[in-house]
């Protein structure tokens, strides 16, 4: 275990626990999460190492394989149409910043989205992830140009206009390390495309400990807009506008109800998600948030 003496995002050295959490999808372990009395930035602490994380990865809503999955089942079948259209909205937003060059999903998992992009044919993609099962599965799969993560130190810096992470962000454990990687390889007209959970949101508040954006051990960090603003702001950059994912409120809101052992939990993760939404117009507090970033100066 590691155990964190200072604030990745602030450096202030004390914090407060704040709420307890079970990791439900690998190992029933409990973890604390603890919040800087500072600048309010909410993390996992102690957290597993990067060594040690794997085991916590070993379950199927993280192996690769996953995505063998297919069969006939109605809700895959949902789900995969939920995907597209998602992935269609995504793509049809980035360009209305950039209507072509070089492109990178850091953290493209089994590729999906990257196929969505390639297809789309506007940008020159690639993928990278930090798993090696999912790299040679995306290659195997698509044919396409992925890259593993250690390799993010060797490409040519200020080459890309748009860099996406699809909550990726909250599994990096060296997350300063991570933002001036993106600070060096990203064109000084170029942009972020940033989502990660929204421990400030409705559904959050509503389902505590088993909200399933908190996903410990493996999400190291339960930004709110303040402290991920700081980040950002810490490393020379800006936000440009910050949207919903208008799909993450149901979809993490079932996952809750599943945490919780309710019944009827598309009914109710529906109807969770609904309230969610409705909630967070007037301050964007959503289940999920996108946050478009640039080069501050
Ligand atoms: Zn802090």
């Amino acid at each position: 275990m590691e155990n964190l003496n200072k604030c990745l995002v602030c450096g202030h050295t004390n914090f407060t626990k704040e709420i307890t959490c079970t990791d439900f999808v690998a190992t029933g372990h409990n973890f604390d999460l603890c919040r800087c009395d500072n600048c309010s930035f909410l993390f996992t602490n102690p957290r597993p190492d990067a060594n040690h994380i794997g085991p916590y990865y070993q379950s199927d809503r993280y192996i690769s394989h996953a995505g063998d999955k297919k069969g006939f089942s109605f809700i895959y079948r949902i789900y995969d149409v939920v995907r597209n259209y998602s992935i269609k909205q995504k793509i049809k937003h980035i360009k209305t910043y950039h209507d072509g060059g070089k492109f990178m999903d850091l953290g493209c998992g089994l590729g999906y989205f990257l196929d969505g992009v390639v297809k789309d044919g506007a940008f020159d993609a690639i993928g990278v992830d930090i798993s090696e099962d999912a790299v040679n599965y995306v290659k195997k799969t698509f044919g396409y140009n992925v890259k593993l993560e250690s390799e993010l130190d060797s490409m040519q810096p200020k080459s890309f206009d748009v860099i996406t992470q699809w909550h990726v962000l909250e599994h990096v454990h060296l997350i300063n390390e991570r933002m001036q990687q993106l600070k060096l390889l990203l064109k000084n007209t170029g942009t972020l495309f940033i989502a990660v959970p929204n421990s400030e949101s409705w559904d959050a508040k509503f389902y505590g400990p088993f909200w399933d954006g908190y996903d410990v051990p493996r999400h190291l960090y339960h930004f709110n807009q303040a402290s991920f603003a700081l980040l950002m702001q810490k490393h020379g950059f800006k936000i440009v506008e910050t949207r919903s994912m208008p799909f993450d409120a149901p979809y993490i809101s079932m996952r809750s109800e599943v945490h919780k052992k309710n019944n009827f939990v598309f009914i109710r993760g529906a109807i969770s998600g609904l309230i969610s939404t409705i909630k967070a117009k007037k301050a964007m507090n959503h289940s999920s948030l996108l946050y478009v970033v640039k080069h501050a100066d």
